[in-house]
């Protein structure tokens, strides 16, 4: 009966307040403040995060009570009945996934409420992405894919009035530079977060800098953001928690011997008299909320109503304390309305420390192989967005597996998914679910590439575990296999590709018949000892493949003597003519030299060179690691080893050291083996029973590939391990090194130091000098530089001059008490979870530009796809479609997104990905790709591609170095004119410019 009720009351609530009035939403509908009190913003919101100890549906559902008692569905229903009650009242949406799925469910009634609450600035959106992201482990293009789903489902449901205006991080432990640079693209005014290192936050306290405005990166100007901490956490006030979860006393007012408006009051205002004497403003705002609050959010509101009632009673008799539902954003108009200056920040805010023993740095290595499976969603992505494009795939189920794919990936992208600091079985239903977007995104793939190429049957299957070589498709037959290539870069590459084979020998040939050089190496054999590894193929056929969107490869099986007939083409011209040498195809590999040979005569040959024609490594025959590299004219003493932090407090967050417990570096003799190919050379490293390596390099490639494989873990009762990998120079690196900032800029790292503050790292030397490497880590003196590129978000540091370190494993036997109530401890087939990555290296003189590091992310980040399909598919007659040529752009330009974007429009997204050390500006011009994509109208707009540049108008602040105060409030518009072109009009209207490390986004409508 009792629900029967709220129901009843609900309805009749609709009924009576939906008629449409001349509200405003924006900054116009903010609560009027004033001038002479302390006006105090109290901002109704909740936590909801997308998965974490229950998974997302449990969450939305409110199942699964036992694990948390938590349900989002009940919370927006509450909240938006609460709503609807007094225009006074306000909340914050923060998660579109959650919003999006509980819209879903409404009936037209009340999704025409809701649109009343969002026209008139009642329900406010807050960050607004799918998810609230984390800032570590994120790579810049799937942050800002997340935002442009969340903010368009936004703006396709309730048009410009639910556009957020401020980032609410609040969670995500540790802050990025790159996230507040997302945010000043996108036009944000602002963000706001809670977490933040110990120290500098007390000092900040006392220097009143809890507000700052954040330079947000080194090579784009007026790139700044107004960035500012909450007080305690995103918490009410402690006794202030007025909601079903917690036992706080709720406001009396009636005749009752209970009644407590007076000391409810009196503690209030002294709460928030202390928290407004760190503040520069008369502002302050107040988050009333935590995680999963406002299920019964007629408690919440109900109690606050009553709060401000008798807050301001007190006006008339000279309280200067002024309170009101508000808003983030309202608060921060109201600070910007104020015209004071504000201090600065230039680097980030990692790692962060809750306590002088708790660095969460190790998140940033948690659960290696979902951090890894992430990447592969973003590869199959941003495949499945740019061949839906060039294959105009319109159908229903198309567009619902790629939106699919789009929404998975904003969930993986949330502080608890990526991070790895979710429950064990809520990672499994990550994974389940990723993988069921991935396989969507496939289908769609497929779809595409049976129209673009000569392969209208083709099977173009995808295979997940190439890593451990595996592949259903060439398991049983290699034979009169096609490889098509899928490039997602924008320029034409080249890359080697390597297929699982059985030991045979194979041809491989391109699309013009053409003889490509190739090779049958052999798989590690602690790949081929893995249990759960189908062992049908041992080998891996290698070739080289330059592709610029699209290309096939055919292999042929041959027998040996027919192979040397066939290798060189009848019409041989000069440039297959140098490759002759090459082309003693198939060969097989020679194993050239192995321990147990040196160790006889270990005096006259006591190391092993192995080299390319650009690279040479030196293998020193009595430790069995790498001892010396040699490229770009560069010689460098380089020992790579595997070492172990035995820890015991470690948890999924939090990497906490034994105190004096070293490092622990692995000193058996390592076991290698060399084999030498023509395309390729290959160290097979045996390091201990469940550390083993590859090392590898390329004819023609300038980087150094290591791939390690680690695990399974030992463990026991109380020691946990932590297995990083270690390079050793004799570079003077004098404490400094460089990390980027999620997959971007890179920022300057100074051992032991922190831009604003003295950390405590007497307990933790080490953990706190532990960064988020999403991309890379590099160091250099006057003369060498050495980089380490990576396939996956790790921590990373440099502890010794020279040194650059790696965690890539770690298996733990504690829960570190943030929440998660579990030791990080991955079983996978029932045993401790092995992980297999890779780590790059370039060794360069320091004179020569790190663009080639760049070029080496956007390879590793977005290398070619491989579908394959069989032979008997190809039809000789289907002419493959011409597509779109991105050569044309200067080389530093980068197609960082290529998406359909609504029925009849494609988002196009271009980076400049130099630096303002790197490069220049460079202008080109995109006409010829509008062409290409049938474009007939393109518009430029914000990072997102939701809103167009020229109504881009977001608050500037004032920097303290200024020396005065502004005089009016200021903004920010676009630097530059926003393209707007018609295809009719002169090719000079579609010139673009980018200067390093710009991003600009277009849409192109079709028809
Ligand atoms: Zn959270």
């Amino acid at each position: 009966m009792k629900y029967f009720g709220c129901i009843l009351t609900f309805f009749l609530l609709l009924a009576i307040d939906t008629k449409p009035t001349g509200a405003v939403c924006g900054y116009e509908s903010c609560p009027e403040t004033k001038p002479n009190l302390v006006n105090i913003h109290l901002v109704p919101h909740s936590h909801d995060d997308v998965g974490w100890l229950k998974t997302v549906d449990q969450y939305y559902y409110g199942h699964k009570s036992n694990i948390q008692h938590a349900g989002v569905q009940y919370i927006i229903d509450t909240v938006v009945s609460e709503l609807l009650k007094d225009p006074k009242r306000r909340f914050i949406q923060v998660e579109t996934a959650f919003f999006a799925k509980w819209w879903q469910e409404q009936s037209e009634a009340v999704r025409q409420s809701v649109k009343k609450l969002v026209n008139e600035g009642r329900l406010v959106f807050a960050g607004g992405a799918w998810s609230m992201n984390d800032e570590a482990a994120v790579n810049y293009q799937s942050v800002i894919d997340q935002f442009s789903l969340g903010l368009k489902w936004l703006d396709e449901t309730f048009g410009a009035c639910a556009r957020p205006r401020i980032g609410w991080q609040i969670d995500p432990f540790g802050h990025s530079r790159e996230q507040a640079s997302i945010f000043a693209q996108m036009g944000y005014d602002g963000e706001f977060f809670a977490r933040m290192d110990h120290r500098d936050k007390n000092n900040r306290l006392d220097n009143l800098a809890m507000e700052m405005i954040w330079d947000a990166s080194e090579s784009l100007t007026n790139d700044e953001l107004f960035t500012g901490l909450l007080y305690r956490h995103y918490s009410a006030p402690p006794g202030y928690c007025f909601d079903v979860h917690c036992g706080d006393d709720p406001i009396i007012d009636a005749k009752s011997y209970d009644n407590n408006v007076k000391s409810r009051v009196d503690d209030f205002l002294s709460y928030v008299s202390n928290v407004a004497k760190y503040y520069r403003s008369n502002h302050i705002m107040i988050p009333m909320g935590d995680d999963f609050q406002y299920e019964d959010a007629q408690v919440n509101f109900k109690n606050m109503d009553k709060l401000i009632k008798y807050v301001n009673e007190r006006q008339a008799d000279g309280s200067t304390y002024n309170l009101f539902y508000s808003t983030p954003a309202c608060y921060l108009n109201s600070v910007h309305e104020g015209l004071q200056t504000w201090p600065n920040k230039t680097d980030d805010f990692f790692p962060y420390a809750s306590d002088s023993n708790s660095f969460w740095t190790g998140y940033y290595t948690s659960r290696p192989t979902q951090k890894r499976f992430e990447r592969d969603g973003n590869h199959m992505l941003q495949t499945a967005k740019q061949l839906s494009v060039f294959a105009d795939l319109k159908s229903q189920q198309q567009k619902e597996d790629l939106d699919y794919l789009r929404q998975i990936m904003g969930v993986m992208q949330h502080h608890d998914a990526i991070t790895g600091t979710e429950k064990q079985a809520v990672s499994n239903d990550y994974d389940r679910l990723l993988y069921d977007g991935i396989i969507g995104g496939a289908s769609n793939a497929r779809d595409a590439l049976r129209v673009l190429t000569n392969l209208p049957e083709g099977e173009f299957e995808s295979c997940l575990q190439l890593n451990i070589s595996e592949c259903a498709f060439t398991q049983d037959s290699a034979d009169n296999v096609v490889v098509t290539l899928f490039n997602p870069l924008a320029h034409t590459s080249s890359q080697y590709v390597r297929v699982p084979v059985k030991e045979e020998n194979y041809q491989v040939t391109d699309e013009k018949g053409r003889l490509v050089a190739s090779e049958v190496v052999p798989v590690a054999w602690q790949v081929l000892a893995l249990e759960y590894r189908q062992n049908t193929t041992q080998h891996e056929l290698v070739f080289k493949a330059s592709v610029n969107k699209i290309a096939s490869y055919y292999i042929k099986k041959v027998d040996k003597v027919e192979s040397k007939e066939i290798v060189l083409p009848k019409a041989a011209k000069k440039s297959v003519k140098q490759n002759e040498k090459n082309l003693e195809v198939p060969q097989r590999f020679k194993k050239v030299h192995s321990m147990q040979n040196v160790e006889t005569h270990a005096d006259d040959d006591s190391e092993t060179v192995v080299q390319t024609s650009e690279i040479k490594l030196v293998i020193d025959n009595n430790t069995g690691r790498l001892k010396n590299v040699e490229m770009n004219g560069v010689s460098e003493a380089i020992d790579q080893n595997f070492a172990i932090y035995e820890t015991y407090e470690s948890g999924a967050y939090v990497f906490r050291q034994k105190e004096d417990v070293d490092l622990k570096f692995l000193e058996d003799k390592v076991e290698f083996t060399v084999y030498d190919g023509a395309l390729v050379k290959e160290v097979h490293q045996q390091f201990s029973e469940w550390i083993s390596q590859v090392i590898r390099i390329y004819e023609g490639v300038n980087r150094v590939e290591f791939e390690w494989l680690v695990g399974p873990i030992p463990t026991d009762e109380d020691t946990a391990r932590e297995i990083v990998t270690v390079f050793d120079s004799e570079i003077s690196s004098n404490g400094v090194f460089y990390t980027d900032s999620n997959g971007r800029e890179m920022i300057k790292r100074v051992k032991d130091k922190r831009e604003d503050f003295n950390p405590d790292l007497g307990r933790q030397p080490i953990s706190g000098n532990y960064y988020p490497i999403v991309s890379r880590i590099a160091l250099e003196d006057i003369n060498k530089r050495i980089a380490l590129l990576n396939d996956r978000a790790q921590g990373g540091t440099s502890m010794q001059n020279g040194q650059l370190e790696l965690m890539l494993h770690r298996r733990l036997v504690q829960d570190d008490g943030y929440g998660v109530g579990e030791a990080l401890n991955e079983q996978k087939y029932e045993k401790p979870l092995i992980a297999r990555g890779k780590v790059y290296l370039i060794l360069n003189s320091v004179e020569e530009s790190t663009k080639v590091e760049r070029l080496a992310e956007k390879e590793i980040h977005l290398p070619f796809w491989k579908f394959f399909s069989s032979h008997s598919q190809v039809n000789r007659n289907a002419a493959a479609k011409p597509l779109a040529d991105f050569n044309v752009w200067p080389q530093s330009v980068h197609l960082l997104t290529l998406e359909p974007f609504s029925e009849h429009e494609v988002l196009l997204r271009l980076e400049n990905f130099l630096d303002h050390i790197e490069g220049n500006v460079v202008s080109f011009n995109i006409r010829s790709i509008l062409d290409d994509l049938g474009g007939v109208e393109i518009r430029e707009t914000t990072l997102d591609g939701n809103m167009p540049l020229s109504e881009m108008k977001r608050m500037k602040f004032q920097h303290d170095a200024a020396g005065s105060r502004p005089k009016t409030a200021e903004f920010f518009t676009s630097q530059h004119k926003p393209l707007v072109a018609h295809k009719s009009q002169a090719d000079s209207k579609f010139s673009v410019s980018l200067k390093p490390m710009q991003i600009r986004t277009f849409i192109i409508r079709n028809e």
